[in-house]
This record gives structure tokens, C-alpha cells and sequence, in this order.
């Protein structure tokens, strides 16, 4: 016999960007609403390490930026929740350079001789966008380099893992537009959401901890078995012990992976699971060093933010710290990595992840060879020599994984996205479980924290429009 802590209207399952949303959305609904969180924190795949005495300046372990010219959603949020946006780029630092095969170039080289590849004849003195745009996206033409050339000047690799993807990869180019991040930090926006939805009712509550694993339908509502968790660093492990809630609709604001965890029964059909599959799961390493002095050449600060083809994929001057009383000098935060695909699998090869308890502190002894590793590609960058880089006062990492927690998702080859997408919103039209969430949205903002929110959209105005 079991015995439910509550009986609610709506469940809200993940407590990331569109779990939040979805029940910020819902606060004045008349009745009861409850948002369970599998990990202790809210936020999801908005993850932000604020760094004493950086003033505002913050390792974004997720959503790093957004484009508030594109992301309109995103940008009405963050209006209503009163939080203060910053320019992504510090001043003067301009788009990124480069780093490729060895050469530097700005962005004025992409498209002249000094390019260093052996493009085909109609491939030649093009920007990324525009031979992307020409070769119609990787159509079967495009010779070997190109593509080499494309992926490597894209600020992901996945991006151009298949044909789906690449219709984000100009979208995700980067362009001269505006990119903002925020003072508070990125996952302000969840944290925020899930407060004030919270305070909206006391009917509302938000429970950490507690993984949604299994659901049944029993008389007219969903019965919900939810394991107790503890969290450990970026690891959240079930404990021995469990409560039952009951809902009359489930919104699960999950991705792929937790989604093929979950045991409920009609997500077993094969036609679901094919739908599940029609994205693929994309690992991702952000890494960032503090530095307690200057060691470069030239400016101080530097104004660097280089694309490169080397593992680390991008190296990014964020900003200094303020002189406080306890530093006699500033502090230097670089973001040292951001890689996915085939580069993360590099980075596994030197790095025990299991070593980085919690998120910041690192066990230099264990980690050494991955930082001396990084610490060799910056100098290549910054053309000096590594031993003249002195070691990182502290380290910010997060790993996300090709399982559960993978970065991100992008539509597989040959999917008609605009369909699997409608349909992953309410996957069986008998039941009230619905789906959102970045990696199943429509379009181009798959990849953003747009797309969350989109599909929230979306959800509220085909099934919930007397709700909300
Ligand atoms: C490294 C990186 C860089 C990025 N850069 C950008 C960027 O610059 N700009 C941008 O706009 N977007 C960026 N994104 C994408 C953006 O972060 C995501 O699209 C967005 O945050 C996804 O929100 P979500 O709610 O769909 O999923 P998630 O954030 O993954 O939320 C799912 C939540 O569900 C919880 N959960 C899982 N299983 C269960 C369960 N069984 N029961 C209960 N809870 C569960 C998880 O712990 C998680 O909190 C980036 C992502 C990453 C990883």
C-alpha cells in the first residue's frame, strides 16, 4: 500500500530552463502545481560559478550568451524577472580570431590566400557563412576541406555533424550581432522563475532532490514514484528511499536521456522510442582557469577570444577580478575550454572527471596531466612558452556527458523536425503528459535556451490555453 505526500493538478518534472518556465507559466492557475528536481539545484543546463570579487563577471558552465535580436522569448523573460543583461564581449574585444593549422587570422583572412586550406576552386576567399550558404548546406560537392574548413571555424564541432545540424550551423555562426549574458548569471533566469512561481501560491512547492523514475495511470490520475537523490558535485546518485505523488497532468521538462530512463509504460512503444532516438545526444567540456598574475604579451588585459582547431576549441579572455583586500592584484578568468564531439574524447583520455568534486575545486595532484595538457595548447595560442604560464589558482569544470546529461541534442539526419517536434509535446493523445524542453523544439533554437522556452510556448497555447 502506498500513501501519496500530495495529491496535485499538475506535476512539472525537471527543473531546468523550460521545467521552470512551464511552471512560471502556470503560477496563477487556480490550483496546485508542484516541480520536482532531480538534483539539489535548480537550473538544469544553466549553470553559473560566481567568482568572488569578479564583480558580475561569471564562469558560465552552460548558457553562456544569448542573441537578444533572436532569442525574443528569452529576452522577455529576463525583462520580467528584472535582471540586468551585460555584453558577452568585454570592450574592445571584438568577434573571435582564429587559431588554425598553426597560423593566426581574423576574420578578414577567412576569405584570402592565407587561409590554410586546400579548398576546391569555387570554395575559395569565402567567409564561413557565406561558402556555407553557397555549398547549400554540405551538399555532396563540397570537397573534404571545406567541411574541415567550416568545422573548424564553427564555434562547435558538433555543429556540423550532420545535415540537420548544419542548418543551426549558420544560425550559430558568429556573427556581428549583439550577445549578451547576465550580471546575476545565466541561471538566474530558472532560479528566479522558480521563486516567483513558488511565492505565486501556497499551493506551489519546489522540491530538490526527488527523480521522477517511474509513473502509472491509476483512476483518472498519474501516480508518480519519486526517488530521493543525493547530489555530489555535477553527480546526483538515488538513495534508498522514495515518495508517491499523484497528478492529473505530468509536464516533463526532460531530455532525451532521463526521458529513456523513465518507466512508464506507453513510452515503450516502438513508435515513441523512434521519436526519442530522432535526436542525438552531444557531450560538451567547459573549463575555465584563474590566474593570479599577468603572463602574456602585449595587453592587459588581453583581448582575446580565439576560435581554434586545437582540443580546447576556444580560449576566451572574461574579465579580471577587483583589487580586494585579501589580493594585493587582480585575478584573470579565462575560459581555457569549450569543446564537444571528438574533443571531448581527448580531454577524457587525460582527465579523471571523477577527480572534480564539486565544480571548482579541483585535486591538483590527480589533475595535473589535464592541466599541464591545457596549459600547452594556451601557450601555442598565445605563443609563448607553457612553462612561462604559471599553474591556475583555481579551476572551474563541467563535463557533460553523452548520457543523461548531455550538452545538447540536434535532429538527426534526415528527421522532418517540424513533425517529431509537434508530436513530442503530447506523444499520446489519450494522456495529459506532455513534453518540452530545448532538445525535442522546433527549428533552429534546438540548440538554445530559446528552444526551451519555445516549446513551453508552444505546450501553453495548444493545451493549456485556459490556464495560463
Ligand atoms: C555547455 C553548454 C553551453 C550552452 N551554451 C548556450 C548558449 O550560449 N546560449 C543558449 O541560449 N543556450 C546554450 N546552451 C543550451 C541551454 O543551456 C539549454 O538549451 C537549456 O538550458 C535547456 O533547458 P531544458 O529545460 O530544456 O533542459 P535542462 O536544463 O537539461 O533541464 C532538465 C532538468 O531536469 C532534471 N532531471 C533530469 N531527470 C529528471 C527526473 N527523472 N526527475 C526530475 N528531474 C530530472 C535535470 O537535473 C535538469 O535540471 C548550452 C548548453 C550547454 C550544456
Amino acid at each position: 500500500m502506498y500513501r501519496c505526500y500530495a495529491c496535485i493538478d499538475v506535476a512539472v518534472v525537471g527543473g531546468g530552463l523550460s521545467g521552470t518556465y512551464a511552471a512560471w507559466r502556470l503560477r496563477n492557475h487556480n490550483h496546485s502545481v508542484h516541480l520536482f528536481e532531480s538534483s539539489d539545484r535548480i537550473g538544469g543546463r544553466m549553470h553559473t560559478l560566481r567568482l568572488p570579487d569578479f564583480d558580475g563577471i561569471n564562469a558560465e558552465l552552460g548558457a553562456l550568451y544569448y542573441l537578444p535580436q533572436r532569442h525574443r522569448l528569452l529576452r522577455t523573460v529576463i525583462r520580467a524577472l528584472r535582471l540586468t543583461p551585460r555584453d558577452w564581449r568585454r570592450p574592445r574585444q571584438g568577434p573571435p580570431t582564429y587559431y588554425l593549422r598553426g597560423r593566426r587570422l581574423h576574420t578578414s583572412d577567412l576569405n584570402t590566400y592565407k587561409l590554410p586550406y586546400r579548398l576546391a576552386d569555387g570554395e575559395k576567399h569565402r567567409q564561413p557563412a557565406d561558402l556555407r550558404r553557397f555549398l547549400n548546406l554540405l551538399n555532396p560537392i563540397a570537397s573534404r576541406e571545406a567541411i574541415n574548413y567550416l568545422t573548424d571555424t564553427a564555434p562547435w564541432r558538433g555543429l556540423m555533424s550532420n545535415q540537420n545540424a548544419a542548418q543551426l550551423a549558420d544560425i550559430a555562426q558568429e556573427r556581428d550581432e549583439a550577445q549578451y549574458t547576465l550580471r546575476e548569471g545565466m541561471d538566474s533566469v530558472p532560479v528566479q522563475l522558480a521563486k516567483q512561481f513558488k511565492n505565486a501560491s501556497v499551493t506551489h512547492a519546489v522540491r530538490l532532490s526527488r527523480r521522477l523514475a517511474c509513473m502509472r495511470r491509476e483512476r483518472g490520475f498519474y501516480r508518480l514514484v519519486l526517488r530521493k537523490t543525493v547530489t555530489n558535485g555535477q553527480y546526483t546518485t538515488d538513495i534508498n528511499d522514495h515518495e508517491y505523488a499523484c497528478a492529473r497532468k505530468v509536464i516533463l521538462a526532460l531530455p532525451r536521456g532521463p526521458l529513456e530512463r523513465l518507466q512508464w509504460e506507453p513510452f515503450s512503444d516502438e513508435t515513441f522510442q523512434r521519436k526519442l532516438r530522432s535526436v542525438h545526444k552531444m557531450p560538451a567540456l567547459v573549463v575555465y582557469f584563474v590566474f593570479s598574475g599577468k603572463w602574456w604579451r602585449g595587453e592587459d588585459p588581453p583581448l582575446t577570444d580565439v576560435i581554434t582547431d586545437l582540443p580546447v576549441r576556444r580560449v576566451r579572455y572574461m574579465g579580471r577580478s577587483k583589487y580586494s583586500g585579501r589580493h594585493n592584484s587582480p585575478r584573470y578568468l579565462f575560459m581555457v575550454a569549450s569543446a564537444d564531439s571528438t574533443d571531448v574524447d581527448y580531454f577524457k583520455t587525460l582527465l579523471d572527471v571523477s577527480v572534480f568534486d564539486g565544480l571548482v575545486k579541483v585535486s591538483f595532484r590527480n589533475s595535473t596531466r589535464f592541466i599541464k595538457d591545457v596549459k600547452s595548447q594556451l601557450a601555442e595560442v598565445f605563443r609563448v612558452n607553457s612553462n612561462d604560464i604559471p599553474w591556475p589558482s583555481s579551476v572551474g569544470l563541467r563535463h557533460w556527458g553523452d548520457g543523461e546529461d548531455a550538452a545538447w541534442h540536434l535532429w538527426e539526419k534526415g528527421v522532418m523536425w517540424e513533425k517529431v517536434s509537434e508530436r513530442m509535446l503530447r506523444p499520446h493523445a489519450q494522456e495529459q503528459v506532455f513534453i518540452v524542453g530545448s532538445a525535442y523544439s522546433a527549428g533552429a533554437n534546438q540548440f538554445w535556451a530559446e528552444g526551451a522556452l519555445q516549446s513551453v510556448d508552444s505546450l501553453m497555447r495548444t493545451y493549456f490555453q485556459n490556464d495560463v
